[in-house]
């Protein structure tokens, strides 16, 4: 078990931060910066229905997957990330996704390597 609750049945910890009892830092409703930024602009788009993985995902999510796209880019354009930006979604072990509520990283503000790690 990792730091955060994976596959417990437990709340994760952003099931946590939607109830809000976890702080954190929340530029627009299920848009949050990442504790641990790993580029100047790092923030995570998640949806509230608590999807664990995007490999998990059916044709009935269709329409969330977009919206959760749509406030990704619209929150990077607000964060002026005019250059460009990245988009991640970590799914399972082998991508070292370690909460499992599904989530956009977004990570922008400066170069970006390729291929990653
Ligand atoms: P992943 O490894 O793809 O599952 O990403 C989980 C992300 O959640 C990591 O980048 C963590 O830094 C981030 N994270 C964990 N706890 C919090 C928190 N309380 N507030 C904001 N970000 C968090």
């Amino acid at each position: 078990m990792g730091r955060w609750a994976r596959r417990s049945g437990q709340p994760t910890i952003f099931s946590k931060i939607i109830a809000r009892s976890v702080p954190a830092t929340i530029l627009e409703c299920l848009v949050f910066c990442d504790v641990v930024p790993q580029a100047p602009i790092h923030f995570l788009v998640i949806p509230k229905r608590p999807i664990p993985r995007i490999s998990r995902v059916g044709p009935q999510d269709a329409e969330l997957l977009g919206h959760l796209l749509l406030v990704a880019a619209r929150t990077a354009q607000a964060e002026g990330l005019a250059d460009g930006y990245r988009l991640v979604i970590n799914d399972g072990n082998h991508s070292t996704q370690s909460i499992y509520h599904l989530h956009l990283h977004v990570l922008g503000g400066q170069q970006l390597g390729w291929p990653p790690g």
